[in-house]
Parts: C-alpha cells; structure tokens; sequence
C-alpha cells in the first residue's frame, strides 16, 4: 500500500467506525461486518485511496465530486444518517475530528489543479 496521508487515514478510520456501528444496528453483526457492509466498506477506501483531493479533501458527504456509484451512495447516505450522532457516543475525538475536516470548504478538482501547479506555499 503506498503512503497515505493522515487526513485520508483519519477519514478511513471515521468510515469504519461508522460501518460497524450501522452494521451492528441493522444486521445484528458484532465486531465482524455481514458481507454486504465489508463490502461497502472496501469500496469506500479504495473511493479514498483514489480521491484526487487527499489531504485538501473535505469529507465526503460535502465533497463536490460524486465519485461513489448510485447504488453506493444510497448506502453511505443510510450509514452516516444512521451512525453519524452515534459516533459521538462511540469515538467523540474521530466524531469531533470529522466535523472539523467538515468545515473546510469542498473545493473543486479545476482549484486543486491551479494550487498544486503554484507548488507548494
Ligand atoms: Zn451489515
């Protein structure tokens, strides 16, 4: 696996924590994801380890590019609407974290491309 950078780990780490929360709530799994969650949830990393913003990313729900297929964006619809208060509960520092990378501002790929022409600040 090639290196990550940290705010692309912290958003797989808040993924997974809410998959297993909505798993457990829905499918009565414990600690080991049904099938169809692990699924979901290793299409959401390889969607972040492609994601052409990286450590520029806002999350995902406010990004402005819809990488995920419909059938999978119904899905993370339905997990953070069922897991996103609960991960207060459950991880309040990754929850409080989440919000925070929220605030920054989605951007799109054409504002990215001009940053990262202009080299680095
Ligand atoms: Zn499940």
């Amino acid at each position: 696996m090639s290196k990550q950078h940290p705010r692309i780990m912290r958003e797989k780490k808040t993924v997974d924590a809410m998959v297993h929360i909505y798993c457990k709530g829905h499918h009565e799994t414990k600690g080991e994801l049904c099938p169809e969650c692990a699924e979901f949830l290793s299409y959401a990393f390889m969607r972040l380890d492609k994601c052409p913003f990286q450590e520029e990313k806002s999350t995902c729900g406010k990004c402005l590019v819809h990488c995920y297929q419909p059938q999978m964006r119904e899905k993370v619809k339905k997990v953070m609407r069922y897991s996103g208060p609960r991960m207060l509960l459950h991880s309040p520092g990754l929850a409080l974290h989440h919000a925070f990378d929220g605030r920054k501002k989605p951007q799109t790929l054409e504002e990215i491309r001009k940053k990262r022409a202009q080299g680095p600040a």
